[in-house]
């Protein structure tokens, strides 16, 4: 296994991790209500997913 020739040096290793960022996951608009929704998951607000009511949101409240 190679092993490196120096110390990665404070400056270069922040300037490396100045990239690692928290990305956003799959957010989508909801087709039905509009609402934010994540991809592929059923929509909290309206209960539906590909425009089929899949659960009932007045048993919850
Ligand atoms: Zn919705």
């Amino acid at each position: 296994m190679a092993v490196p020739f120096r110390r990665t040096s404070k400056k270069v290793k922040r300037t490396r991790r100045a990239h690692f960022k928290l990305g956003m996951p799959g957010v989508t608009q909801c087709s039905n209500c509009g609402e934010m929704k994540l991809a592929h998951r059923v929509c909290k607000a309206c209960g539906t997913y590909k425009g089929e009511e899949v659960i009932s949101v007045e048993v919850a409240e």
